[in-house]
């Protein structure tokens, strides 16, 4: 698997003419060797790799990392991959320029002077972008569990209960059973909170007749999940009814669109001109998804602006929403696996309105 996972990175070696890549963002760290800590590096060759960490990760290296060579570093870790380039006679190393801080690279560009020091850019953060059979399991697992513990929350959403009340309850059943943590701060946003498409969870107190959009999701493992659902506490207007009633319909047809193939940027389109055509498209002001793995916003994006294009093995979301300032909002969200049929759902709420 994670020869399979390697074997992504020889086209930077030969499209760069570089000896060693050098990753220090941890989620590719793990997705490359497994260490799952907070601190180390990987210096990777075509046919070698070395993972850098100091004696306070050594054992849970030796636990954990596969397929490379484990170097405790006794100083600070550039020294070290200072001396393997100097053992092995490496003259252009590739780094994740969008995981690098600017003083590191001047630290590793005085350190390094006689060694070309290789920008690698978007295209490798896309190396995590098509998932392998053992993500696809984790990301279904975490998914399950994360729309299990919705389920049993809802029951608690009524008239007099604060946005955070909702979210700490769902933390706790997430925990319960058996997620690490959560996938990022909840958004619980009710009544006209709701126009916010990105409102945390407050200490507003939801009052009978509001729409509630809840987005959550839990993180195990490493991976994440990510869904949305707009419920009903009490009887809302109609026009909030109807508003749930097009971003549902624009969430279903975009699920019946994705299949590899699709361009990101289409498949954002079918969701969009369905919201527009029904006249909400001003209110539409995100982009419709995102991948999802070790990070919860990963590559490929879906939106107007993307150039990606779906690809078996993705796993990516879908959320089209509406949102009206002094009215309020609804979003809906799922988190799709794109297969050769079609795509396959791993969230499990339905996307109904509740009514509670
Ligand atoms: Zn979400
Ligand atoms: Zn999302």
């Amino acid at each position: 698997m994670l020869k399979n996972r390697r074997s992504r990175l020889i086209r930077f070696f030969e499209k760069y003419s570089l000896n060693a890549l050098l990753i220090t963002d941890l989620r590719n760290i793990r997705y490359l060797c497994g260490f799952s800590g907070t601190e180390g590096a990987l210096l990777v060759t075509k046919d070698h790799a070395w993972f850098l960490c100091d004696s306070r990760y050594t054992a849970q290296a030796a636990d954990e990392v596969t397929g490379a060579e484990i170097r405790e570093c006794a100083a600070i870790r550039i020294d070290t991959v200072v001396a393997l380039a100097d053992e092995n006679g490496f003259d252009r190393i590739g780094f994740e320029a969008s995981h690098t801080t600017v003083s590191a690279f001047r630290r590793m560009t005085e350190k390094l002077p006689n060694v070309s020091l290789v920008e690698l850019g978007s295209d490798f953060d896309e190396i995590r972008s098509c998932k392998d059979n053992t993500e696809i399991e984790q990301l279904a697992l975490v998914a399950a569990l994360s729309s299990a513990a919705l389920v049993s929350v809802l029951g608690s959403i009524k008239p007099g209960v604060s946005e955070l009340d909702i979210a700490l309850a769902l933390e706790l059943e997430m925990r319960r059973r058996g997620a690490d943590g959560k996938a990022f701060d909840f958004i619980v946003a009710s009544g006209v909170r709701g126009a916010m498409p990105h409102g945390r969870a407050s200490d507003k107190i939801i009052q009978s007749g509001e729409l509630v959009t809840i987005d959550f999701g839990a993180l195990k493992n490493g991976y994440h999940s990510d869904e949305t659902v707009t419920v009903a506490c009490g009887k809302p207007d109609s026009r909030a009814v109807e508003i749930h009633a097009i971003v549902r319909a624009a969430h279903d047809l975009a699920i019946e669109a994705v299949r590899p193939g699709i361009s990101c940027k289409e498949l954002d389109e079918v969701a969009r001109s369905y919201i527009s055509g029904k006249g909400y498209g001003e209110y539409f002001g995100h982009g419709l998804g995102h991948g999802i793995g070790l990070e919860i916003h990963e590559m490929p994006s879906l939106s107007p602006r993307s150039t990606a294009v779906l690809e078996e093995g993705m796993v990516v979301t879908i959320e089209p929403g509406i949102y009206i300032p002094g009215f309020g909002g609804v979003r809906v969200e799922d988190t799709v696996v794109v297969t050769g049929d079609g795509g396959h759902v791993i969230t499990n709420v339905d996307k109904q309105l509740f009514f509670l």
